[in-house]
């Protein structure tokens, strides 16, 4: 019940729930310092009128804002948290805070050094700056417009004095909170370029880098977890050694570079067959290993026959005839209190039987 009301008030797209929890949070703020206009006005310290505006333009900014977020209208923007427009509509409202009350005075420049302080986190350092300028701006035209419409209640001094002071601390806050900005930045930058070097180390080491097949050591850590599972688990795992038949034909007549284009075709086609959960990979030069997790020895010998067929066919060397070549393959099935060492001993054993036998065949060990 709980999930379905919040699923319809902020949505299902996590990035904007987040984004419009953030909105209602800023709003759940403008309200609490709307209360505290009106508790003014109850006091006989704040005038009815100017609160009741600054009711309907806070109203207006937050359901402006909520609908903008909740319909997805804001994500054609390159910003789609709107926290630009936020942000300016609060230094707009703290600008005429400071003009309904003069009793707000005070307050105004905290409230500012917070909102610019808020833009740390979000924007831009640029925009940082840029955002406090802004607020400069506006309530230097409001301090001014004051000070020319109501000397009484705005003295021109005391504004102009308060103007210095806006005018020399909000440019200062906003110019620390874009070095905040800019380190956060910076640290996104760093976390994103170690997270890729990682994955390439990572691919570099368990992957074979001509077929990017997992190379020999990834299986060895395969082997290791599936001797443990196949204890536990009583799972049927076959594991199979393929050796292509007369490769050092194929370097012969027609130069190492084409063998490495044989070992990559070669692979593809062998790959492309595989069902999720089987894994191939090379075990070094020209051998591959199959591993095929619960598998029955009989299944597995269907899997391999339909390599090997596959292989054999025309039809998967397209473009370049020259290259195709054919495998021998010898199948192993783990055996209760065997060692994956003995297993894929036993596959060895009946892949050089296959290739005595003549090659281009399955035998199982
Ligand atoms: P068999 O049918 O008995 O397996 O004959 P074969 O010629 O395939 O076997 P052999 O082990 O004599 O030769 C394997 C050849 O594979 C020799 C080696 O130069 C070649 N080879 C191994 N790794 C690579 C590689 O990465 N690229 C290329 N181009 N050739 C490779
Ligand atoms: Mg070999
Ligand atoms: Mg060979």
């Amino acid at each position: 019940m709980m999930q379905r009301a919040s699923d319809w008030v902020l949505g299902t797209d996590p990035k904007q729930r987040l984004r419009l929890g953030r909105s209602l949070a800023a709003a759940g703020v403008f309200l609490v310092c709307l209360m505290i206009e009106f508790a003014a006005v109850l006091l006989g310290m704040a005038d009815r009128t100017h609160a009741f505006a600054m009711g309907g333009l806070i109203l207006t900014g937050l359901l402006v804002t909520y609908v903008a977020l909740r319909s997805g209208w804001s994500l054609k923007w390159n910003d789609p948290a709107l926290t630009m427009p936020q942000m300016v509509f609060a230094i707009v409202l703290i600008s005429f805070a400071y003009y309904i009350n003069p009793l707000n005075r005070g307050m105004v420049t905290i409230l500012a050094s917070l909102v610019l302080v808020f833009g740390a986190f979000i924007l831009s350092p640029r925009r940082c700056r840029q955002l406090g300028w802004f607020a400069v701006a506006a309530l230097g035209c409001v301090m001014l417009y004051c000070s020319l419409r109501l000397p009484l209640l705005f003295p021109p001094r005391l504004e102009a004095f308060n103007f210095l002071l806006t005018a020399l601390v909000l440019p200062v806050i906003a110019a620390l909170a874009g070095q905040l900005s800019a380190l956060r930045f910076q640290q996104q930058a760093q976390k994103k370029e170690l997270r890729e070097a990682l994955e390439k180390v990572r691919m570099l080491a368990t992957h074979d880098e001509l077929t990017g097949l997992p190379n020999r050591r990834q299986v060895m850590e395969l082997l290791a977890h599936e001797e443990r599972r196949a204890l536990r688990q009583r799972a049927s795992l076959c594991s199979c050694l393929i050796d292509i038949d007369h490769f050092k034909r194929v370097n012969d007549t027609l130069g190492h570079q084409a063998g490495d284009e044989a070992l990559q075709r070669f692979s593809s086609i062998l790959a492309s067959a595989l069902r999720a959960g089987d894994v191939l990979a090379r075990w070094g030069g020209e051998e591959f290993v199959l591993l095929l997790p619960a598998t029955p020895v009989d299944e597995a010998a269907s899997v391999i026959e339909r390599l090997r067929v596959r292989c054999e066919d025309p039809a998967n060397w397209v473009g370049r005839p020259e290259l195709r070549v054919t495998f021998s393959a010898g199948l192993s099935a783990h055996k209760d209190g065997e060692s994956m060492q003995q297993v894929i001993a036993r596959a060895d054993a009946a892949l050089y039987r296959a290739k005595s036998e003549g090659r281009n065949r399955l035998v199982i060990g």
